[in-house]
C-alpha cells in the first residue's frame, strides 16, 4: 500500500520505524493519519502475510497490529517476527478480550495490548512507552558498538564477564584462546579452563569460583599462565576492572611470556657459580632454610655434605689457576653426576662445594659422601694426577638452627682434615 509522507515536517519520534497492521479501513485510516503525523517511516499492511513480507522489507522498530484478520492472523505474523527479532516492540490491538488470545499474546511477547474501539490517549501513551524502550534498547546498542571499538583497538587480551559467565571479548582474546563461539558463551566457564597449575601463577583451586578467588588475593591483579584450546601457552598479567553497581567485569590481560622468560633466565643465572656450573652459596642457603622448614613441618629428615679438596693451594702453585680452575671444574660435574635429582648442590667457597640431601639420614649421607669421596680419588685429572677431598656430613634434627647445623657441618669436615684428609666424618 502506498505511503503518503509530508516533506520537511519535523516529526515526534525520529529515527523510529513503524509497521501497522490493519484490516478495517475505517480503523486503520484514522490510526494511520495519527501515526503519520508522529512518525516519518510508516508502513502499512492490510493483513498478517502482508505484514510480514513488510517487516521483512523494513525491519521497523515498532509494530501495530490487529490480531484477527483475513489470511494470515495477526498472532501467526507476530510469531514469525519474533523468530527473527527479540527486541521489537510489539503492541496488539484487537476487540477480543478473551483469555485465550491474551495468554497467546504474552506466549509472543507481545509488549502492550490495547483493546477497541481504541482510546486515543491509552493508544498515545502505548506508543510513546515503546518508543522510549526502543530509544533505550538503541542508546544500548550505541553503547556496545563503542566498547566493542575500544575492545578491538587494544592489543591486550580483553574479556568481560558477567555472573561468572563470559559475555563479550576482543579479537586478541579469540586469536589467543581460540574461543570464537558466541553461543556456547553461556554455557560454560571457558576461561576457567584456560588456567594451568603452575606454583608461580595464579591457579584457581575451585575453577567454578576462579573470579572469587582471582579478587580473594587482595590485588586487583594476578600472574596467570594459560594454555589454550589449540595448546598455545601464554603468560599474562591480567587486572580487573569491576565498577560498583555493575555486573560486568572488564579482564584486561597483558602477555609477558617474554618478560618472565627474561627473569627466569635471570633468576637461574643469578643463583649460578659461574666457574662450575652449580648453584652458589645464597641460592643454597635460601633452599637449605626452605628444607629447614620443610622438616620441621613434616619431620622428615635430611643431610647436608660439606666437601674440601685436599692442598688445592698447591695444585694452583704447581699446575697454575687455570689447572686449578679445571680441577674446580671436574670435581663439580663428578658430583652432579652421582647425586639425585632433588639433591641440592653448591660452592660454597673456593676450594668447597656443599650437598644438601632430602629425605636421608647422616647414615644414608655418609653412605653417599664416602662414593663420592672414592670417584674423586679414583679420578686420573689430566697433568694432575690425583686429587683428594675431605667431608663433614651433618644430620638436621628439629631445634637445630641453620648456623649450628652449617657449624656442625664444618666441625666434621675439619675432624676429617685432622684426620689425614681424604676421608668422611659424621
Ligand atoms: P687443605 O687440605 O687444608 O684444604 O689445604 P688447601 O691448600 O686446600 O687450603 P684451602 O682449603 O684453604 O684452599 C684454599 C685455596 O683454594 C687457595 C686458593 O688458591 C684456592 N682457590 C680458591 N678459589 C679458587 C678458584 O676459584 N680457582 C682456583 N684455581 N683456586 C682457588
Ligand atoms: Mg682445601
Amino acid at each position: 500500500m502506498a505511503i503518503t509522507v509530508p516533506q520537511n515536517q519535523s516529526y515526534q519520534y525520529q529515527d523510529v520505524k513503524v509497521l501497522y497492521v490493519e484490516d478495517e479501513v475505517f480503523s486503520r485510516e484514522k490510526l494511520l493519519r495519527i501515526l503519520n503525523r508522529r512518525f516519518s517511516d510508516v508502513h502499512v499492511a492490510i493483513d498478517g502475510e502482508e505484514g510480514f513480507l513488510l517487516y521483512k522489507q523494513h525491519l521497523p522498530d515498532l509494530i501495530i497490529a490487529d490480531i484477527k484478520m483475513n489470511s494470515m492472523s495477526g498472532l501467526e505474523m507476530i510469531q514469525n517476527i519474533r523468530k527473527h527479532n527479540k527486541k521489537a516492540q510489539i503492541i496488539v490491538t484487537t476487540a477480543q478480550d478473551d483469555n485465550e488470545t491474551f495468554i497467546h499474546c504474552i506466549d509472543h511477547s507481545v509488549n502492550q495490548f490495547i483493546l477497541k474501539p481504541i482510546d486515543l490517549d491509552r493508544f498515545l501513551l502505548a506508543i510513546q512507552k515503546s518508543v522510549q524502550q526502543i530509544q533505550h534498547e538503541k542508546e544500548l546498542c550505541k553503547q556496545n558498538l563503542l566498547t566493542r571499538a575500544l575492545l578491538e583497538t587494544q592489543d591486550h587480551v580483553l574479556f568481560i564477564v558477567e555472573h561468572g559467565h563470559l559475555v563479550d571479548f576482543n579479537h586478541a582474546f579469540s586469536s589467543f584462546t581460540g574461543i570464537e563461539d558466541t553461543n556456547s558463551l553461556h554455557k560454560s566457564n571457558l576461561v576457567a579452563n584456560l588456567f594451568v597449575e603452575d606454583p608461580n601463577y595464579f591457579y584457581p583451586k575451585d575453577k567454578e569460583n576462579w573470579i572469587d578467588e582471582f579478587f580473594q588475593t587482595e590485588k586487583n591483579y594476578a600472574k596467570v599462565m594459560w594454555k589454550s584450546q589449540t595448546d598455545k601457552q601464554g603468560i599474562y598479567l591480567m587486572k580487573a576492572s569491576h565498577n560498583t553497581g555493575d555486573e560486568q567485569i572488564l579482564f584486561v590481560c597483558t602477555e609477558i611470556s617474554a618478560l618472565e622468560e627474561e627473569y627466569k633466565k635471570n633468576e637461574i643465572l643469578s643463583s649460578m657459580d659461574p666457574l662450575t656450573r652449580s648453584l652458589n652459596r645464597t641460592k643454597f642457603e635460601e633452599l637449605l632454610s626452605s628444607e629447614i622448614r620443610r622438616s620441621e613441618r613434616y619431620n622428615h629428615p635430611f643431610s647436608i655434605i660439606l666437601m674440601d679438596i685436599d692442598y688445592f693451594k698447591n695444585v694452583n702453585d704447581y699446575f697454575g689457576h687455570q689447572k686449578g680452575d679445571e680441577v674446580l671444574v671436574t670435581i663439580s660435574t663428578i658430583v652432579q653426576q652421582r647425586i639425585r635429582e632433588s639433591d641440592v648442590f653448591a660452592r660454597w667457597g673456593g676450594n668447597e662445594f656443599i650437598l644438601l640431601t632430602p629425605e636421608t639420614n647422616s647414615q644414608g649421607a655418609m653412605v653417599l659422601a664416602e662414593s663420592i669421596r672414592s670417584l674423586i680419588n679414583h679420578f686420573a685429572f689430566p697433568e694432575i694426577g690425583s686429587v683428594t677431598c675431605s667431608f663433614g656430613v651433618a644430620e638436621f634434627s628439629v631445634g637445630k638452627s641453620k648456623r649450628e647445623l652449617i657449624s656442625e657441618v664444618d666441625q666434621a669436615r675439619y675432624q676429617s682434615k685432622i684426620k689425614g684428609r681424604n676421608c668422611v666424618t659424621v
